[in-house]
């Protein structure tokens, strides 16, 4: 039996991947579940999700707590969850990174893949959804599903251009996953922040240009934490409690606020 655990933020899919991983792993000849865990369903928050893949009698109902690979869609997840919890000594990460496994840092020396799925989904999707791409990572680096069963997955989920666009997202990051192992180090840095704070849910970034901005407070209504002040007539950000969903981004009439991604 294998056991795998996705962590994601709202927004990138990572329910839907491990549900298209079950279904590949289905079409072949596998019993397979794909369990998502919700929390508060909001874009941008941590997302867990699980896949079992085995034979009938080895279904059992639970939550993983000792997975063989862990999969992960967001590059900056590791500074705020443990992702190496209960990661097998044997099992494999398989992480959305711009860096080469190397460079990649954990507490844990365990066997890395890395990709860029953002990239690649911004190039592909034209949205940083992450979930196909860091499938096509899984297939190449674990070898636990043929990158033929994901693709008839992907077919199956969608059709037409999203279908197309989909497939391609799963070839690319195939064809760009290195496999090595990490930069260990004795402890992650996980910085405290303020009770509520929404600063790590954040893959991208508002900034505001304040030449640009014309103070007509639509970002300021539109945001959904309410994390825009205005100050002296210029929309100001309170990073503490920024999401990252760049809704005020959509929606300034002026292009003053721009989305950039954080840095790893
Ligand atoms: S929507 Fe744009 S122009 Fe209007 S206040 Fe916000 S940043 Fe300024
Ligand atoms: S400031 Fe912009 S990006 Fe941040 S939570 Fe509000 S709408 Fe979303």
């Amino acid at each position: 039996m294998i056991e795998i655990r996705f962590h994601g933020r709202g927004g990138q899919g990572a329910v839907t991947a491990s549900r298209l991983l079950a279904t590949a792993a289905f079409l072949e000849g596998h019993h397979s579940q794909s369990i998502p865990m919700y929390g508060t369903e909001r874009r941008g928050a941590p997302v867990t999700a699980f896949v079992r893949i085995g034979e009938k009698d080895q279904m059992v109902r639970s939550l993983i707590h000792e997975p063989d690979y862990v999969v992960v869609l967001d590059p900056l997840l590791r500074k705020s969850v443990n992702i190496t919890e209960g990661l097998k000594d044997t099992g494999m990460l398989v992480v959305n990174s711009s860096v080469p496994p190397m460079e990649v840092e954990l507490d844990k020396d365990i066997l890395t893949a890395t990709v860029d799925a953002t990239a690649i989904a911004l190039e592909v999707l034209g949205r940083p959804i992450t979930n196909t791409a860091i499938l096509g990572a899984f297939c190449k680096a674990t070898g636990a599903v043929k990158l033929e069963s994901v693709i008839e997955a992907v077919n199956q989920q969608w059709s037409g251009r999203l279908a197309e666009m989909n497939v391609k997202a799963v070839e690319e990051a195939y064809d760009r996953t290195e496999v090595g192992r990490p930069k260990v180090v004795d402890k992650i840095d996980r910085p405290s922040a303020p009770t509520n704070s929404k600063a790590d849910w954040r893959t991208f970034k508002p900034m505001v240009d304040a030449e640009k901005c014309i103070g007509c407070k639509l970002c300021w209504m539109v945001c959904p934490d309410g994390s825009i002040d205005m100050v002296e007539n210029k929309s100001v950000i309170n990073y503490d409690y920024c999401k990252g969903c760049g809704i005020c981004a959509e929606e300034c009439p002026v292009d003053a606020i721009e989305m950039r991604m954080e840095a790893e």
